[in-house]
Formats: structure tokens, C-alpha cells, sequence
């Protein structure tokens, strides 16, 4: 199979658990335990799948576990984000995690702010490939994660003198921007590779890219 078919088959997949997961919480308003089961296998497959496009783009700088290690650490990040509902409500009572009055705050859209942030230094330090792709599926999960809630919640951004929350994410905005995700942050580290004179993954086998040229 072909790098570009596979990817295609990834992205694919992604819309289809996207679009089937918002589709099947519709439809399952009962009992909210299967409901919350869907909205988090969703939360956590989209993180799954974003996390093994970037991952997988750097395979030939990376061993087997390191690689599976990263992969799973998106996919479970991006599940286990929601545990801040029971951690706020100090209870283990689903009914007790999903009315709270306030977002909690693994859901404060400053984090995946200051983790972009974080990657934005790291690919500026050569030879830190590694730490960049250990920030890299981080901010995919919480970047996919919050995205998902936003369509129906908005962005919350929470810091010192800053408590604001967006308008929710228009449906298509948000099934776009999940599947750009990943190669934006394929390009972020592309300039890693280039400053650190490694040789950029562009084997038989991984679809070739063409770094953005940055002024
Ligand atoms: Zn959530």
C-alpha cells in the first residue's frame, strides 16, 4: 500500500470516528453511562489516530517502544483528560462529573496554548527531536480533546487576570482543523530536523513533505 492511500486511510477513519461518535451521542441519550463511554472512546481514537500520523512521519528516528510509547500516551492522554470532571466534583457519581457549574480544569484551553508553546522551543533546540514529539502527542490530545468539546462548549481560556470562553466551533471548523492537526505539527518539527542536520524522514515508505519555508 502506498504512504499517501495509508495516510488517506488514516485521515478517513478519523472523520468517520469523528462524525459516528457525534452521530451515535445523539442517538444514545441513555444511559448516560454508554453516552459517556462514546464521548470518551471518541475523544480517545481521534487522539489515537492524529498522534500515530505525527508519530509515524519520524518512525526511522525512533525504536519500536518509543514509538508505541508515544502513540499510546496521545490515545490515553486524550481519554483520561475528563477525569477532571470527577477530580471537581470530588465524586465518583457520573451524574455528580457531567453538572458541574464550571469547566474543569484540564479543560482550560490555556494548556494546549503553553504546550504549543513548548514544542515552539524545543524544535529550536537541535538534537531534542524526542522531547518535541513527547510535547507533540500531548498537545494532541488536549488540542483534539478540547476541539471536540468545543462545538458544543467553545474554548475556555483560564489564567491570571484571564477567564474568557469562545463561541462554539462551527461543526466543519472543527472536523477540519482535527485533521490538520498533525501536519501542522509535522511541520513545526520539520524545522527541528533542518536545524538539527539530521537527514528528513522522506523514505519509500513515509509520503514526502515539503517543509514551509519560514522567513
Ligand atoms: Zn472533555
Amino acid at each position: 500500500m502506498s504512504p499517501m492511500l495509508l495516510l488517506l486511510l488514516k485521515h478517513a477513519l478519523m472523520l468517520l470516528i469523528c462524525i459516528a461518535g457525534d452521530k451515535l451521542q445523539l442517538v444514545v441519550q441513555k444511559p448516560h453511562l454508554l453516552r459517556a463511554v462514546i464521548d470518551n472512546a471518541s475523544h480517545a481514537l481521534i487522539g489515537l489516530i492524529a498522534s500515530e500520523i505525527v508519530v509515524h512521519h519520524y518512525k526511522d528516528h525512533l525504536g519500536r517502544s518509543q514509538m508505541y510509547g508515544l502513540i499510546a500516551t496521545g490515545c490515553v492522554l486524550s481519554s483520561v483528560i475528563d477525569l477532571d470532571h470527577f477530580i471537581e466534583a470530588k465524586s465518583f457519581h457520573l451524574e455528580d462529573a457531567t453538572s458541574l457549574s464550571r469547566r474543569p480544569f484540564l479543560h482550560n484551553s490555556s494548556i494546549f496554548m503553553a504546550l504549543l508553546g513548548s514544542i515552539v522551543v524545543a524544535v529550536s533546540l537541535p538534537q531534542h527531536l524526542l522531547a518535541s514529539l513527547w510535547l507533540s502527542v500531548t498537545f494532541v490530545a488536549f488540542f483534539t480533546h478540547q476541539l471536540r468539546d468545543a462545538i458544543r462548549r467553545g474554548f475556555w481560556f483560564r489564567a491570571p487576570y484571564l477567564d474568557y470562553s469562545t463561541a462554539p466551533v462551527i461543526y466543519w471548523v472543527y472536523l477540519v482543523l482535527t485533521q490538520l492537526c498533525p501536519h501542522a505539527l509535522i511541520q513545526l518539527l520539520s524545522m527541528q530536523v533542518r536545524k538539527g542536520r539530521m537527514v528528513p524522514v522522506t523514505g519509500d515508505h513515509d509520503v514526502k513533505y515539503k517543509p514551509l519555508d519560514v522567513v
